[in-house]
């Protein structure tokens, strides 16, 4: 049986990510494949690193892309930092949270959970508490934007806390970077690392990282070799900050970095200021347009990131019927809630790409039709209008 080649539908993409990738970046995608080791490639990977280093608002040298989904920054970040017997503070307030933790593990470290309920920002007071509590911790660790909620941590304080009681900070920036305010030099960030399927409108497979020059010294001075090969920054440097000697250690995704060059230079063209303020501006338009639906927030105002909108489901709701039908119907896909939110919300995202006007439009007219239809609890005929008023203003 022959099978055809696969024609993927167009959809509006307005869950938890991947997010709407934006058509100059899949231009970029199908430019030609080049050796990765091509100085033309590699004159290009200087220019990715300076952008990150843009995206991120760092100086830090050691800054690049892993060939890899978001997960393997995460994976990178505690690989290289957690050593055996390390004791790491896991502030958790969410599923990623929770995968810090594996990770800690899995490394040897012991970890230390400071719990938050879902769909609160983390509390700094806790974290101060486990680290009296806890004098011997050399790690903190916590989510920055936690998607599986819509819940934004005070990032900045959080970093200023571990660095009084001597701990370095690895934070997840997966989500918020290039839709929400992330400033690794000036809050004093020491490892981070991100998506390119979020708020950078690029595709899913490549995470950013840096490290601060305190995190590097810990990596080059471990008593224990990194348990991971691929993941070794000390190896991974050896491409990455190579220069002109660069060494062979796996093969760049050369055409998904292209990718990613694009998604950058477009960030840089926008100005991250001016993302940030889009991603803002088009969360209260959407806000305004659910709640003159009657749909309720899960995140308390002050501590909601606007690319992630987490809603309650109205009573009797069929979750999973109404997601079909916006996918079948509009070819809208919204998210489902996670763990503990299995069932009772819906996760709108507003990433990158996918931020703007007629995907705000789109998204209430279906989810009013289909609600309406259903015989839905909701208000009818005013949340166009409430969402175009903040739009036009
Ligand atoms: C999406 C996400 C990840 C994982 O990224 P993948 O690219 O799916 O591996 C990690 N942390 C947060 C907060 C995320 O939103």
């Amino acid at each position: 049986m022959a099978i055809s080649p696969f024609n993927p539908p167009v959809r509006t993409l307005m869950g938890p990510g991947p997010s709407d990738v934006h058509p100059r970046i899949l231009e970029a995608l199908s430019r030609p494949t080049i050796g990765h080791l091509d100085p033309a490639f590699v004159g290009m990977m200087e220019e990715v690193k300076e952008l990150l280093q843009y995206a991120f608002q760092t100086r830090n040298p050691l800054t690049l892309p892993v060939s890899a989904p978001g997960s393997a920054g995460m994976e990178s970040c505690f690989a290289n930092l957690v050593e055996p017997g390390d004791k790491v503070i896991v502030c958790q307030n969410g599923v990623f949270g929770g995968r810090m933790k594996e990770n800690v593990e899995r490394c040897g470290g012991q970890p230390i959970m400071v719990q938050d309920p879902w769909g609160r920002a983390v509390d700094p007071q806790k974290l101060e508490d486990a680290l009296q509590a806890n004098p011997d911790a050399r790690l903190v660790a916590f989510v920055h934007a936690e998607t599986s909620t819509g819940a934004q941590s005070d990032a900045r304080t959080l970093v200023e806390l571990a660095h009084k009681h001597d701990c370095l900070t690895i934070v997840d920036a997966v989500t918020s970077l290039g839709g929400t305010p992330v400033k690794v030099d000036e809050w004093g960030i020491d490892a981070i690392y991100s998506g390119t399927q979020k708020c950078l409108s690029c595709i899913p497979g490549l995470s950013p990282v840096s490290f601060s020059e305190a995190a590097a010294e810990k990596i080059k001075g471990r008593s224990h070799k990194v348990q991971s090969w691929f993941l070794d920054m000390n190896l991974v440097m050896g491409y990455w900050g190579g220069g002109a000697k660069r060494a062979y250690h796996h093969t760049a995704p050369v055409n998904a970095l292209y990718g990613l060059h694009e998604s950058l230079v477009m960030l840089q063209e926008e100005g991250l200021e001016n993302a940030w303020a889009r991603h803002a501006a088009n969360h209260n338009a959407l806000k305004a347009g659910l709640e003159a639906l009657g749909l309720s927030f899960v995140v308390p105002e002050s501590e909601r990131l606007p690319q992630l909108n987490a809603v309650s489901i109205p009573e009797g709701v069929d979750d999973a019927a109404v997601r079909s039908r916006l996918l079948n119907e509009f070819n809208l896909e919204i998210g489902a809630g996670l763990g503990d939110l299995a069932g009772k919300v819906w996760r709108i995202g507003l990433m990158g790409h996918a931020s703007r006007a007629e995907n705000i439009v789109l998204c209430i007219a279906a989810l009013e039709a289909v609600l309406a239809e259903m015989g839905a609890p909701i208000n009818t005929g005013v949340a166009l209008g409430a969402a175009q008023k903040v739009l036009g203003s």
